[in-house]
């Protein structure tokens, strides 16, 4: 296994931007590449107001944000982001073909024993890792959002992943300022098994009319300490995402727990994904 020392992150959306700013921050050579046009370099600027706000907060010196910006570079182009790269941690939507599509893509630019990394939430590692002929090269690194701020990592591993491949990863995300854990790869993993149930169960609720929203993710803060409410937290993931999510969740696990409610598809059907359109279960001033 090569040193990890360049990390390139594709899908510049809600996660990889995030994922690009640890990385460089640990350390490592980054390239952040979106297939949209200018979506990469947007991300770039989110990264730089990410790191003038911890210089405002003295959580970075000048020189330690100078030297993590020096480190990134945004392309609209793929195979000039992922060429010689040691670990590519991919970003892209929470769908299956498109991320097989994906990394077939890059095994052509990219040889062992360099690692594929995937951001999925939920879908099965096995099966991302089905699109490519070394699949002990292939992993999950879950990151949680904000990517700077939340300190679990979960390494997902599928029955063929190498040792080699699991440590490289376990290492880097330990040198990210992260907690890793080692997860078995099935369907949600340890966190949105979990969380998910949480989130759709408050959507329920909320059908009903139990409570407000506001309210409802109270219940979770005051009355179990959980730093933020189920509702904001979809709000800030992503209700398309938590979607895509349940759906999978639902027909994997086969549990109507995760039958997800209209009331999710019907805000996701309206274009209102949460935080980055500016409504979802809140209303956001700053996308
Ligand atoms: P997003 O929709 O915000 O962003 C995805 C980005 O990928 C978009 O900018 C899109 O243009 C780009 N893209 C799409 N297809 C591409 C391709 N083929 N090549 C390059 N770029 C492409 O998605 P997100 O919320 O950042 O989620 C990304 C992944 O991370 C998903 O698998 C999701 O389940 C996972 N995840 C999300 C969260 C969250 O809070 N949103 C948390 C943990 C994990």
């Amino acid at each position: 296994m090569n040193p990890i020392r360049t990390v390139t992150v594709v899908g510049a959306g809600t996660m990889g931007p995030g994922i690009a700013q640890v990385a460089a921050q640990a350390g490592y050579a980054v390239r952040l590449a979106d297939s949209v046009p200018g979506a990469a370099a947007r991300g770039f600027e989110r990264i730089r107001k990410n790191l003038d706000g911890a210089l405002e907060r003295g959580k970075a010196t000048a020189e330690s944000r100078e030297a993590a910006l020096a480190r990134l570079t945004a392309s609209d182009d793929l195979d000039t982001a992922a060429r010689g790269a040691d670990l590519v941690i991919e970003a892209i939507p929470e769908k299956l073909e498109l991320k097989r599509e994906l990394f077939s893509r890059l095994e052509k630019i990219l040889p062992p024993p360099s690692i594929l990394a995937t951001n999925t939430s939920s879908l099965s590692v096995a099966a991302i890792a089905g699109a490519v002929s070394n699949p002990e090269r292939v992993l999950g690194m879950h990151f949680f959002n904000p990517v700077h701020l939340m300190k679990l990592v979960e390494v997902v591993t599928h029955p063929g992943t190498a040792d080699a491949t699991r440590d490289a990863a376990v290492a880097v995300a330990r040198r990210m300022g992260k907690e890793p854990i080692v997860v078995k790869d099935s369907p949600g993993f340890a966190s949105s098994r979990l969380g998910v149930v949480l989130g759709l169960e408050a959507m329920r609720m909320l059908e009903e009319g139990v409570a407000g929203a506001e309210d409802i993710d109270r219940a979770m803060t005051l009355g179990y300490n959980h730093p933020m409410g189920p509702l904001r937290l979809t709000d800030l993931v992503g209700l398309d995402v938590r979607l895509s999510i349940a759906r999978y969740l639902h027909q994997t696990l086969r549990s109507d727990h995760y039958a997800p409610p209209a009331i999710l598809a019907r805000l996701v059907a309206e274009g209102k994904l949460g935080q980055k359109t500016g409504q979802g279960f809140y209303t956001w001033t700053e996308p």
